[in-house]
């Protein structure tokens, strides 16, 4: 199947929005894809795309047509200077000093930028992430801080586990974006789901979801650039 293909197909599966009805935003996870490949699921009609690295986001920017440009992977401070103004969607907010500095670039840039906080919901000591615990803690203090506007909650599931152990997790993370959504009528994405865990993700209330190989077959190698 043909990258255009994959993506007519994908967004027909999920046209139809997630357990509860809602609307299901797919972004494109582009992470080692070139511009040519990105620019084909643009064409088939993929609207949102994210990138890991701030190389491949700078490299491949002016390159790609159209698309809301989100930032999906761990961000160093050094490096905000190059997606401040040019992120629609931060998912990959994960630790307090990057709201602080974040916060302090778009001040500067009188900017607002959307962010969701990642949860580190497996506790996995490879991902990032505020733990589960601490997410709400932190969402209350970010949403007070200047310059950023939190939009929701992104976390990725483990690959060990069963079904009802993962259904579980994505339970939870819908519980703490319902008790914010609640209260703040920015939230409005929960960003949860890969190639391999998409429909169960849906299936129990995210509507955010981030296909890579799903769409663009196998990684390459090397990344672009
Ligand atoms: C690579 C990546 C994805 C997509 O993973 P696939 O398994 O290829 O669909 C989603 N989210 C993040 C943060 C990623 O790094």
């Amino acid at each position: 199947m043909s990258i255009a293909q994959n993506v007519k197909s994908y967004l027909q599966a999920i046209a139809g929005g997630n357990c509860f009805g809602e609307p299901v935003t797919l972004v494109a996870a582009t992470k080692t894809r070139t511009p040519e490949e990105i620019n084909e699921a643009i064409a088939a009609g993929i609207t949102d795309i994210g990138e890991n690295k701030v190389q491949e986001f700078r490299d491949k920017f002016d390159l790609i047509k159209g698309g809301n440009r989100h930032f999906i992977g761990h961000l160093q401070t050094n490096k905000i200077k190059y997606l401040v103004g040019k992120t629609y969607l931060l998912q990959s907010l994960d630790r307090d000093e990057l709201a602080e500095e974040l916060s302090k670039r778009c001040v500067r840039a009188n900017v607002t930028q959307d962010v969701l906080i990642e949860v580190n919901i497996g506790c996995e000591e490879s991902k990032s992430g505020y733990p589960l615990e601490a997410a709400w803690a932190a969402y209350e203090r970010i949403r007070r801080t200047n310059g950023l506007r939190v939009r929701g909650f992104m976390a990725m599931l483990p690959l060990a586990g069963d079904d009802a152990a993962k259904a579980t997790l994505v339970d939870e993370m819908r519980a703490l974006f319902d008790r914010a959504r609640r209260e703040d009528e920015n939230i409005r994405f929960l960003s949860m789901g890969m190639s391999g865990d998409w429909e169960l993700c849906l299936g129990h209330g995210a509507n955010m979801i981030r296909l890579g190989t799903a769409l663009f077959g196998e990684r390459h190698a090397p990344a672009f650039a």
